[in-house]
């Protein structure tokens, strides 16, 4: 554990929430705000907690808060094409200079994510109130899993299935089935320069996915494991392809 509590940011796209009553119903003070909370129940003091979202002056993701945030958490939907691309080249050279990146459900589809990725991230899915997912551990043992039994039942889900259009995995963590009989990769590490990315699926905005306790800690684990400590392993820097004449690592300020 770290002595100097991870800086989180929790950004939320917050456009459901004010656009449609049943979502509403089930986050009437955003899904950031529940992503938050959650955090903030399984860390405690190891973590400080803040949120951000698009309507906000440079989407709440300025260089001050990109500056101060260890791992950020993305959750979009219905509004990716909104995110300015200056915000997200800024979040994406953030990532690779260590930030840690968790990205949600329909996030997968995020400029931000594709641009991690290189791939379209595209995927199968279906909204049916009546599916059911399960989400299933093939990873015990690792940070990620901590506190997480064989599988994790999620009583109404949207269905996302395969073919997901991702690069394979650094690790996977979670393998998903549903009603329908589809499977999907749900919880996918990658490493991206210095910085880790944790993709979990499981959210849909409709269904209460967000207070359940299970989801909860994932997501905590995550935050921890995508945390690295600026202290004990500071930003290699490379910001040009220098030549390397011999003995060029003998000298001093060689760059
Ligand atoms: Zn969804």
């Amino acid at each position: 554990m770290s002595i100097q509590p991870i800086r989180v940011t929790v950004w939320g796209e917050n456009a459901h929430e004010k656009t449609s009553e049943t979502v509403r119903a089930v986050y009437p003070d955003g899904m950031h705000t529940v992503i938050a909370a959650g955090i903030r129940e399984y860390l405690g003091d190891g973590a400080v907690v803040r949120t951000a979202t698009l309507e906000q002056d440079e989407h709440g993701l300025t260089d001050e808060v990109l500056g101060s945030t260890d791992v950020l958490t993305w959750w979009g939907h219905m509004a990716h094409g909104k995110v300015e691309d200056a915000v997200v080249d800024k979040v994406y050279q953030r990532v690779l200079n260590g930030m840690g990146l968790i990205v949600l459900h329909s996030g997968h589809f995020s400029k931000i994510f594709r641009k991690l990725m290189g791939t379209s991230c595209a995927l199968r899915w279906r909204e049916d109130p009546n599916e059911r997912e399960l989400v299933w551990n093939v990873r015990p043992g690792h940070p990620i899993t901590k506190g997480i039994g064989p599988v994790i039942v999620v009583p109404h889900q949207e269905m996302y299935g395969e073919y997901f259009d991702i690069p394979q995995p650094d690790e996977q963590i979670f393998i998903s089935s549903f009603t329908g009989g589809e499977v999907f990769r749900s919880g996918c590490c990658f490493t991206r320069g210095q910085g880790r990315i944790f993709y979990f699926s499981p959210g849909h905005e409709t269904f209460p996915v967000y207070y359940q306790t299970e989801i909860k800690q994932v997501i905590a684990n995550a935050v921890g494991w995508a945390y690295r400590d600026p202290a004990s392993s500071p930003v290699f820097e490379i910001t040009k392809a220098p030549n390397a004449p011999t003995g060029w690592f003998e000298k001093s300020g060689n760059d």
